[in-house]
């Protein structure tokens, strides 16, 4: 099992920062922004109303009740009670259903890129991660005949993110449904969609579920959460609608696991869901604006490649360009090198492509100040000169 690049990015960062490094630190996908007040305001209630007890292992009934009422109200899926799973972030909602849908073999379809911890998930669980390669030309999404190649009698599940990390590309409607009509032929695959930048689309369109596509509700685990949309990665929620059998297995499992998940962030949840989305309209009107700005900066750099991400908050430039130059007596071999290499060289904290399955692409993460930003991008193009 491999280390999680972007933690591993994060706490080599944090390590040079302890040196007294100035690094700027682009490399992890969390929101800069503090939890809003009425969201940390419930969680002070609940403390001073004594939630201090083991709450049921798929979370408070309220709390599940107000995620159907947010998956009613934002996505137009009707899920009940019993298909409602809460757990300690959206990680752990999908390396719940890994261990609960895999057995010794079974093949996941990843398009790559994925997000990072998708593959070592699966193989955890014993599963063949297939990755479909897609590029910067198609705006790395997988078409329905990709699919439909990598499809084997092994194959057990999809597992994708939309708004992606780390590419930013949203699957519209009419994509989802091509692929949903590739699917129709092999019932016997499940669909994991990974919604949680669901929130962080610039395009003004509908978010596009999975579950909502014609004959995809029953055979989908939609996974969710509140550390992107609602700045809120250490409160560790996250989680599913799925059919009942799944949802009953992956409650088994966390019961011998981890239980419920802290009975204060769960009470602040139910306060978070139950708002209306546009309370945090500030912030994806801040991110849309460092989005402009870091492909603005970016495109004044020879050698970085990008397109135009839709949503989430990270670019995902393709600099094969720099393989095999030599800069400052250090050679370049691949993304991995260049990654380093901006670290030593810029002082700025990137993710190699390799980590998401892409060897030709970095990930950058505009989830900083604007300041930090383009200070970083000035760093950038002055290490490359
Ligand atoms: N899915 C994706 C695509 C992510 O980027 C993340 C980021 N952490 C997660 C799931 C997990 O989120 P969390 O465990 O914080 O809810
Ligand atoms: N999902 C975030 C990222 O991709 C957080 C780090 C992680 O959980 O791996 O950077």
């Amino acid at each position: 099992m491999s280390t999680s690049a972007t933690l591993a990015m994060a706490a080599k960062a944090r390590e040079l920062r302890a040196e007294g490094k100035d690094i700027i630190g682009l490399s992890l996908g969390e929101p800069d922004f503090n939890t809003p007040d009425f969201i940390k305001n419930a969680a002070i209630e609940a403390i001073n109303q004594n939630y201090n007890s083991y709450s049921p292992v798929d979370g408070y009934v309220e709390l599940k009740e107000a995620v159907i009422t947010k998956f009613k109200r934002d996505n137009n899926l009707t899920y009940t009670l019993p298909q409602i799973v809460v757990s300690t972030g959206a990680k752990q909602s999908l390396y719940n259903v890994a261990q609960v849908m895999l057995n010794k073999g079974d093949e996941v379809i990843l398009p790559c890129p994925y997000w990072v911890s998708y593959s070592d998930i699966v193989k955890v669980a014993e599963g063949i991660p297939v990755e479909v390669k897609t590029s910067i030309d198609t705006d790395f999404k997988m078409t329905a005949s990709q699919l439909e190649a990598a499809i084997t009698p092994k194959t057990k599940m999809l597992w994708f993110s939309s708004p992606c990390n780390p590419s930013g590309s949203l699957y519209s409607k009419e994509e989802l449904e091509a692929l949903a009509g590739v699917l129709r032929k092999h019932p016997n695959i499940y669909v994991v969609s990974d919604e949680i930048y669901e929130h962080i689309n610039y395009t003004g369109k509908p978010h596009a579920s999975m579950a909502g596509i014609e004959d995809m509700f029953d055979r989908t685990v939609t996974v969710n959460g509140v550390s992107k949309a609602f700045a809120m990665t250490g409160w560790r929620v996250g989680y599913i609608g799925a059919p009942d059998w799944i949802a009953r297995a992956c409650n088994k499992m966390q019961g011998q696991v981890t239980s419920g998940t802290n009975c204060i962030a769960q009470r602040a949840v139910i306060t978070a869901l139950n708002a209306k989305p546009s309370v945090i309209n500030y912030m994806i009107d801040e991110f849309k604006t460092r989005r402009d700005m870091v492909l603005q900066l970016l495109e004044d750099i020879e050698g970085f490649k990008t397109n135009t991400p839709e949503g989430a908050f990270y670019v995902f430039p393709d600099v094969s360009f720099f393989f095999g130059k030599t800069l400052r007596g250090k050679t370049i071999h691949n993304a991995t090198d260049f990654s380093l290499y901006l670290l030593e060289e810029a002082l700025v904290a990137t993710v190699t492509g390799d980590a998401f399955g892409n060897p030709d692409c970095i990930r950058i993460s505009y989830a900083a100040s604007q300041e930090q930003i383009k200070e970083a991008v000035k760093r950038i193009k002055a290490a490359l000169v």
